[in-house]
């Protein structure tokens, strides 16, 4: 069959922390004022999105990675890697931690650990992100979290709309209230919730995994500088590579007039994030997720628009 880009249906999840945005900013056909997350991209079995069209309508993106892997460049892993989310958060996330690959291993069953990334798409002004804590050991992380003290313990980093957030496993993380992202993860599902405020749901306080998460959680957390990088001021109409690491490699393309670029990755997962233009002829806004599979070759993009791309490299 020949090289298509393959657009794909999200599937969105409802969440208390959840809001309207992904209805009716991206354009998402989905009910409810808590809609939390826009899993985009993902082969995952509780959210496996569906292609829209073309020649593989109807399928989903599990099936085609198990039964063309040739699309992504036949890469030696037994599922699609990544998951691609858009997180709109109205209210603070609890404070989790996840595991690695080996550990997720032994104690998840045999998932895939999670390393994730955050492109930081709109947020109050004043907004802050969890990244990291300030116990300096191990036997002080373990004091302060048999004693309760959490203010002193969770790392608070102020952010602003364009920053880059790469989460290593064992990074204690959350989102605030109000912070709208782009998420770029391993295929996995397995966190571990640390703190949740203290509050109740239906009465009662929501599980903790704190055993799980001591056995997790790094120590000493990386910089706070470390932790946060601003990309929102890249050179136009190029594929810019803002991160990579062994599990994915992120870019950033702002289409402003026109910009081609080659596509010379196994796969490359693509989610426009704001404006919209046309890509190689196809209509495209805010909100689109799409495939360009295993040797396309040359991407025309054109008008005015960003969007996160990821892949895995072999
Ligand atoms: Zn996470």
């Amino acid at each position: 069959m020949e090289k298509e880009l393959i657009f794909l249906d999200p599937v969105c999840k409802h969440n208390i922390w959840g809001g309207v945005k992904l209805r009716e900013a991206f354009g998402y056909p989905v009910e409810g004022n808590d809609i939390g997350e826009c899993w985009g991209i993902s082969a995952h079995p509780e959210g496996d999105g569906t292609v829209r069209d073309g020649a593989y309508k109807g399928r989903k993106l599990s099936e085609l990675w198990s039964e063309y892997p040739e699309l992504f460049g036949s890469l030696p892993y037994d599922r699609y890697p990544l998951l691609t989310k858009i997180i709109d958060a109205q209210d603070d996330l609890s404070i989790q931690v996840h595991p690695d690959d080996a550990y997720a291993q032994v104690h998840e069953n045999g998932s895939l650990g999670k390393t994730e990334c955050w492109y930081i798409l709109d947020c109050r002004e004043d907004a802050t992100i969890v990244i990291g804590h300030n116990a300096k050991d191990e036997d002080e992380l373990k004091a302060m979290v048999a004693d309760g003290r959490w203010q002193e313990l969770i790392r608070e980093v102020p952010i602003r709309k364009g920053d880059f957030l790469q989460i290593d496993p064992g990074t204690v993380h959350a989102i605030k209230a109000d912070t709208l992202i782009l998420e770029t993860q391993q295929n996995s599902a397995i966190t571990y919730r640390l703190y949740d405020y203290g509050r109740l749901q239906n009465g009662k306080p929501r599980e903790l995994h704190i055993d799980k998460s001591l056995d997790v959680i790094t120590v000493p957390a990386k910089s706070a500088k470390e932790s946060v990088q601003s990309i929102s001021d890249l050179p136009k109409n190029k594929l810019n590579r803002i991160y990579g690491c062994e599990k994915y490699t992120v870019f950033k393309l702002d289409v402003d007039g026109s910009a081609e670029f080659a596509q010379s990755f196994s796969f490359l997962a693509a989610s426009v994030v704001d404006g919209e233009g046309s890509v190689d002829g196809k209509t495209v806004r805010k909100g689109d997720h799409f495939i360009i599979p295993f040797e396309y070759g040359e991407v025309k993009a054109s008008g005015q628009m960003s969007l996160i791309l990821s892949t895995v490299e072999a």
